[in-house]
C-alpha cells in the first residue's frame, strides 16, 4: 500500500512516501508562514542521494501541500505519476488526550476532538490539524489516518499519571500525566519486545526501560509490552533535561521567578521551553555535538550540562527499574542515543548494581543499518540495546492496518 506520512510543526510540513516499509522519498517544508512564507523552502530527498528543492512562497500548510503533491508527482524528482496512486494518509498528531488510546481512521468527529485537545497542546495540535485540512482538501477521497503521540502511554496505571494535585485538578481539568514521544517509544518497544522474546524472555514478564534521547528526551517504562510509565507529563517539559527545556524543577521555581524576578507567565514559559536545558547551562548550543566538543575543549559548564544530562537519564533508569520490581533491557535510541558512545557510557556508569554491564568495544562501534545493537556484555543480567527509531514508519504501519481494517 502507497502510504504518505505527514507530521506538521508550527511552521514546517515534514512527509515520507512509503510502499509498505519501503521509503520512496521524505521531505521537509520550512519557513512556512513565517514573514508569509516568502522565504519558505522545501527540501525533497529521494534514491541514494538525490535531493530536489523548491523555493516559493507558502504563507501556509495548505499552499505547503500543494508543493508537496507537486513534487511528489514530478516528472524528473517524484515517485509516482498521479496523487490517485496514494492509497492513505497518515498524519501525526501530538496530543490525543484520555479519548484515543490508538490510531483512528479521521472523520469529523475525529477532527472535533483534535480540536478539543489544542486547550492541552497549544503549540502542537493546531499546526497537525492545520495539515489534516490541507490534505482533506487536495485529497478528498483518500482515507486518513491519526497516529496520537500520547496514545501509547494510555495504559499507565492512575499512580503513575496522577499529580499530587486536589484531585478535582484531574477530573474537572484532565490535569495530569500524558506523556509523550509515544510513536517513537512504541517502534522501539515493539522491536525491543521481539528481541527479548527471541532470547527466551517471554513478553507479559518483560521489564524495559526505553531512553528517547533526541534535541527532545524521555525515557518510557515499558511492562510487559505497555507503557507503565514516562518522564515527559501534562506537557513535554517535565523529566530529563533536553536541547533547550528544563525538564524536572521545584514547581516553586516558576512561581518565585514570577514573584520575585517580575517575569510574566509568558516569559517563564519562554524561560522553561527555549532557554534551559543544555543551552542554558552550557550557554554554548542546545546541539549535543556541539556541547560534547566544547566540553572536550575544557569548558566546564558544557561539561556540567552533559552530566546533568546522563545523570538524570540513570535516575530514571534506577528509578523505573524499582517501579516495574526489576529490568531486562535498557534501549537506547533516537539522535544522542544511537550516535553517541560516550552518552551511553555515562548514563549506564553504576548501574551494575541492577545488573547493566557495558560492554565498551560493542558500546564504541555501533553501525548505522542494524536494527537491535546488544553492547551489553555476554554474561551481563540486563540487556543494553541500541535501536533506531523510525516514527514515520511507525505511522505508515499503522495507517496501513487500520485501512485495511476498513476494506474487511
Ligand atoms: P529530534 O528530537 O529533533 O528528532 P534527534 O533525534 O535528531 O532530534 O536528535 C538530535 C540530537 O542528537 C542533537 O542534540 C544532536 O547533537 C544529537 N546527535 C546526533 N548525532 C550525534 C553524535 N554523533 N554524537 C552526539 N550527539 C549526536
Amino acid at each position: 500500500m502507497i502510504v504518505l506520512v505527514v507530521n506538521c510543526g508550527s511552521s514546517s510540513l515534514k512527509y515520507e512516501l512509503f510502499d509498505g516499509d519501503e521509503s520512496l522519498s521524505r521531505g521537509l517544508a520550512e519557513r512556512v508562514g513565517i514573514n508569509g512564507g516568502d522565504d519558505a523552502i522545501l527540501t525533497h530527498e529521494y534514491g541514494e542521494e538525490s535531493i530536489a528543492k523548491v523555493r516559493a512562497p507558502m504563507p501556509d500548510h495548505t499552499v505547503a501541500f500543494s508543493y508537496v503533491v507537486e513534487v511528489l508527482t514530478d516528472s524528473e524528482h517524484g515517485q509516482i505519476e498521479s496523487l490517485q496512486e496514494i492509497e492513505a494518509v497518515g498524519h501525526r498528531v501530538v496530543h490525543g488526550g484520555e479519548q484515543f488510546t490508538e490510531s483512528v481512521l479521521i472523520d469529523d468527529e475525529v477532527i472535533a476532538a483534535i480540536e478539543d485537545f489544542c486547550e492541552l497542546a497549544p503549540l502542537h495540535n493546531p499546526p497537525n490539524l492545520e495539515g489534516i485540512r490541507a490534505c482533506r482538501q487536495r485529497l478528498p477521497d483518500i482515507p486518513m489516518v491519526a497516529v496520537f503521540d500520547t496514545a501509547f502511554h494510555q495504559t499507565m496505571p492512575a499512580h503513575a499519571f496522577v499529580y499530587g494535585l486536589p484531585y478535582e485538578m484531574y477530573r474537572d481539568h484532565n490535569i495530569r500525566r500524558y506523556g509523550f514521544h509515544g510513536t517513537s517509544h512504541r517502534y522501539v518497544a515493539i522491536e525491543a519486545t521481539q528481541y527479548l522474546e527471541e532470547a527466551g524472555i517471554p513478553r507479559d514478564r518483560q521489564k524495559i526501560v526505553i531512553c528517547h534521547l533526541g534535541n527532545g528526551a524521555s525515557v518510557t517504562a515499558v511492562s510487559g509490552g505497555c507503557s507503565v510509565d514516562c518522564s515527559l507529563g501534562f506537557t513535554p517539559l517535565e523529566g530529563l533535561l533536553m536541547g533547550t527545556r528544563s525538564g524536572d524543577l521545584d514547581p516553586a521555581i516558576p512561581l518565585h521567578l514570577i514573584r520575585a524576578m517580575d517575569m510574566d507567565a509568558a516569559e517563564v514559559d519562554q524561560l522553561l521551553n527555549t532557554k534551559s536545558g543544555l543551552l542554558g547551562i552550557s550557554g554554548v548550543s542546545s546541539d549535543m555535538r556541539d556541547i560534547m566538543q566544547s566540553a572536550r575543549d575544557g569548558n566546564t559548564r558544557a561539561q556540567l550540562a552533559v552530566d546533568i544530562f546522563c545523570y538524570r537519564v540513570r535516575k530514571y533508569i534506577g528509578a523505573y527499574a524499582a517501579a516495574m520490581g526489576g529490568l531486562d533491557a535498557v534501549v537506547f535510541t533516537a539522535g544522542i542515543g544511537e550516535n553517541a558512545p560516550e552518552i551511553r557510557r555515562d548514563c549506564v556508569q553504576g548501574l551494575e548494581f541492577i545488573g547493566l554491564h557495558l560492554d565498551d568495544a560493542s558500546n564504541n562501534i555501533v553501525g548505522d543499518d542494524q536494527e537491535v545493537v546488544v553492547i551489553s556484555t555476554a554474561n551481563s543480567p540486563g540487556y543494553i540495546l541500541v535501536i533506531p527509531t523510525d516514527e514515520e514508519l511507525m505511522i505508515a504501519r499503522d495507517t496501513a492496518r487500520v485501512v485495511a481494517d476498513l476494506a474487511q
